[in-house]
């Protein structure tokens, strides 16, 4: 059988302080999957420059002038996780038989790497790495991570739970997934929807080699709300569910009120009346607020602007879209 061409897929943005010692580690990884016989020789690594303001793009210049084995492609500028991986998958897609991507921290084990390319030629298109603790994480990530994952799959979504962006997919699961164009991306929630046989590998995250993570409070916030808004349209079906109910407890007071009206107990106070008043502007608002989140995205999505621009290459090899 022909040994696939692996890509292993790195988005870096601003980890000089990391890239030195995890590349080294990857380049190891990649040789001893060629020298084991598990993937093609022609296999590479690819980083992603997301728009790094310190040395990051110098240094993979450096590592792709050092051995053919590295590549690299750089941003226009800053696009995020999500969009860097998508920008390294697309880069590849043509090229590779199988792509696994990895943050370029040394979180995720490597070692997983080869049980998800066995997986991979046992049949699976696409290998997920899963975290076996979250023993490395804070409390309070741990928590709302979890609250997270648990939140999605209640809205619908096909989410694999403490998987994040270690994967391995094969190059029709790749192809496939290129005629997803849409600008709101959530790799994690989107892959599962082309299908194909999936499987799990499990591996325990580390701590980072070195620097620090990107994602603070309010990035997280983002990328969760980003990853619910673009799976699930179950938020607006319960803005009706929840219009309705506070309808029909209206409905009740009313009855109510005439009542006790005609029981001759006059209904007194206007703090109830207030309070119903606010406690509906509430819902109201919320409700416009969710309405409104999803009406940005569409806005977002109709203006069709690319999803990123690669500004420079370290090797200009082949002819390719700037943009996608
Ligand atoms: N990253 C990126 N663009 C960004 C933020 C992060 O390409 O805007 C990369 C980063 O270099 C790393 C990966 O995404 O390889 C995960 O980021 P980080 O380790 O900061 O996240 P955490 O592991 O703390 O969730
Ligand atoms: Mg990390």
């Amino acid at each position: 059988m022909k040994k696939p061409i692996l890509y292993i897929v790195v988005p870096c943005y601003n980890e000089e302080a990391v890239l030195p010692i995890t590349s080294r580690q990857f380049k190891k990884k990649l040789d001893e999957l060629i020298e084991k016989g598990l993937t093609d020789p022609k296999s590479r690594l690819l980083f992603v420059n997301d728009g790094s303001h310190d040395a990051t793009w110098e240094i993979i210049k450096g590592l792709a002038d050092s051995s053919e084995a590295f590549m690299g492609i750089s941003l226009s500028r800053n696009r995020g996780h999500q969009n860097a991986i998508l920008a390294g998958l697309m880069e590849v897609k043509d090229r590779a038989d199988i792509t696994i991507t990895i943050d370029c921290d040394g979180q995720d084990d490597i070692d997983a790497m080869n049980r998800m390319v066995e997986e991979y030629l046992d049949g699976s298109d696409i290998v997920y790495g899963v975290r076996s603790n979250r023993n490395t994480d804070s409390f309070f990530k741990r928590t709302s991570a979890e609250g997270f994952y648990r939140l999605l799959k209640l809205l619908g979504a096909e989410v694999v739970f403490n998987h994040a962006d270690y994967r391995l997919v094969s190059g029709r699961v790749l192809k496939e997934f290129s005629e997803f164009k849409e600008v709101n991306i959530f790799l994690r929630g989107m892959l599962p929807l082309v299908g194909f046989k999936s499987t799990s590998v499990y591996y325990e995250r580390k701590e980072r080699a070195a620097g620090r993570s990107h994602y603070p409070l309010s990035r997280m916030a983002a990328l969760a709300f980003d990853g619910i808004t673009s799976l699930s349209i179950k938020p607006i079906r319960m803005i009706t569910g929840m219009g309705l109910l506070i309808s029909l407890l209206s409905f009740i007071g009313v009855l109510w009120s005439v009542i006790m009206y005609f029981t001759r107990q006059s209904v007194v106070g206007w703090a109830s009346t207030v309070s119903i008043i606010c406690f509906i502007g509430g819902v109201q608002l919320v409700s416009m607020g969710v309405l409104g989140e999803y009406i940005g995205k569409i806005y977002l999505e109709v203006k069709k602007r690319p999803r990123y621009i690669i500004s420079e290459r370290t090797k200009e090899d082949c002819e390719k879209d700037d943009a996608y």
